[in-house]
């Protein structure tokens, strides 16, 4: 096999982790990452390193897959695919894996999503859209409660308020609708039905026509143990998730991700990417809660670490032909994430702090630290930088290895002020 080279766009845990999954291939692929972080150039596994262009510089990106021959562009965060990457780089004729920017809107307009999954019959909450505040105001006082409230565009994954009364509804409307406190992505909102159950992450690799799961996975969205405290970009992520059964998972496919595809060909909008559906298990069967254009961050850290598949071959043929439908990329190993934050996060968080322990971490069997939110000093030292940190990451043959090792890593490292949850895939 002549060595592959890969780009993948983005610079968080995500990305650390697409990157070091790529370079596992037998012709040991050369793997940029652009921009990439310090703990990304560090790693030795990902041979291509970091380069200096921001996700959102188009025509440097291009620019500089012409230069290296790169074969696969990878795009790891949804601003980009709903900013247009993928037709950029289609124009180019550079092949790249992730939707253009009409299927990207599947996540990047919520009402959108809705309208397609109603034209596809999918099941997802009862809605109602407001492009104008007093009718939805006058809606929210008619209605029973909680209710759910979500502001229609991107808003980096905080747009949505579970209301439990009016009070609190209307409040969350005026900050929404008058007060723009998302801007242009709030000044349509969707109220929603209020759906109980469980939530589970379904992820998949699409052509548009043949679809390939990946392992299924959870993450755990609250700031404190228990599912307690505000809601966080994510503090950790386990694969499979243990609701999955083979037949909920055909099920799935049948029934949200085959019929979404189908209705979006229909329209003329095929989409080819990574798609993520998050789900929501009732008693009356999964809902779709969100759709997402690309992958989860934290999940994919465990999903790419219980991986045992070539992950590149099945991007290459999804993004310029060949793909089946008969390729595998579930395991049958389990992996856990815990993500380490930073003092005051999801708030304002302190930073700059030496993080000790990382060579010690890294000598416990079968774990990966991949970083998401560090910086590497003159000194070698590395330091924290963002909310989310480092995402530790083991996995095992059993549940519990996984997660004794996981632990066995996070107990090696420390910063003044990092924390983390001590209860990531605990099933009780
Ligand atoms: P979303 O970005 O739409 O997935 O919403 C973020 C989180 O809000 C989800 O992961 C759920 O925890 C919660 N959520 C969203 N929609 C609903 C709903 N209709 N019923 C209950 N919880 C919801």
């Amino acid at each position: 096999m002549p060595q592959r080279t890969f780009l993948v766009i983005g610079s968080g845990g995500r990305e650390h982790a697409l990157a070091w999954k790529l370079s596992q291939g037998d012709d040991e692929p050369v793997v940029y990452v652009a921009p990439g972080n310090d703990g990304i150039a560090a790693d030795e596994t990902i041979r291509g390193g970091c380069v200096d262009i921001g996700a959102g510089d188009f025509e440097a990106l291009a620019e500089f897959v012409e230069e290296k021959g790169v074969d696969l562009t990878v795009v790891g965060p949804e601003a980009p695919l709903c900013d247009g990457v993928a037709d950029f780089f289609d124009e180019r004729g550079l092949a790249v894996f992730g939707p253009k920017k009409a299927a990207a809107e599947l996540e990047g307009s919520k009402s959108f999503a809705k309208a397609i999954m109603t034209g596809a019959g999918v099941p997802t909450a009862e809605y109602d859209t407001f492009d104008d505040m007093e009718a939805a105001i006058s809606y929210v006082r008619r209605v029973d409660h909680p209710v759910v409230i979500k502001a229609d565009g991107l808003a980096g994954g905080k747009g949505v308020v579970i209301s439990p009364d009016v009070d609190t509804s209307v409040e969350t409307l005026e900050s929404y609708m008058a007060h723009e406190e998302f801007g242009e992505a709030s000044q349509r909102v969707l109220i929603e039905e209020f759906l109980e159950g469980t939530e589970m992450s379904f992820m998949v690799v699409t052509d548009g026509e043949h679809v390939v799961p990946l392992s299924t996975s959870q993450d755990h969205k609250r700031v404190g143990e228990g599912d307690t405290g505000p809601n966080t970009g994510g503090m950790g992520a386990f694969t499979p998730s243990h609701l999955a059964s083979p037949e909920l998972q055909a099920k799935v496919i049948e029934e949200v991700i085959r019929p979404t595809l189908d209705e979006l060909r229909a329209q003329n909008i095929p989409y080819s990417g990574f798609l993520y559906a998050g789900l929501m298990l009732t008693e009356a069967g999964p809902k779709v809660l969100e759709f997402n254009c690309r992958m989860g961050d934290p999940e994919t850290q465990p999903l790419m670490y219980a991986m045992d598949a070539d992950l590149g071959d099945v991007l290459l043929e999804a993004a310029t032909g060949g793909l089946t439908g008969e390729e595998a990329l579930a395991s049958d190993a389990h992996a856990y994430c815990v993500v380490l934050a930073s003092k005051g996060y999801p708030g304002p968080r302190d930073t700059g702090y030496v993080i000790e322990g990382l060579d010690e971490a890294a000598e416990v069997d079968g774990t990966k630290v991949f970083h998401a939110g560090t910086k590497r000093g003159d000194d070698g030292h590395f330091r924290n930088t963002g909310g989310r940190v480092l995402g530790v990451t083991a996995r095992g043959a059993t549940r519990e290895e996984a997660r004794e090792r996981v632990y066995e890593a996070v107990s090696k490292i420390s910063w003044e002020g990092m924390h983390y949850r001590g209860d990531i895939g605990k099933l009780d």
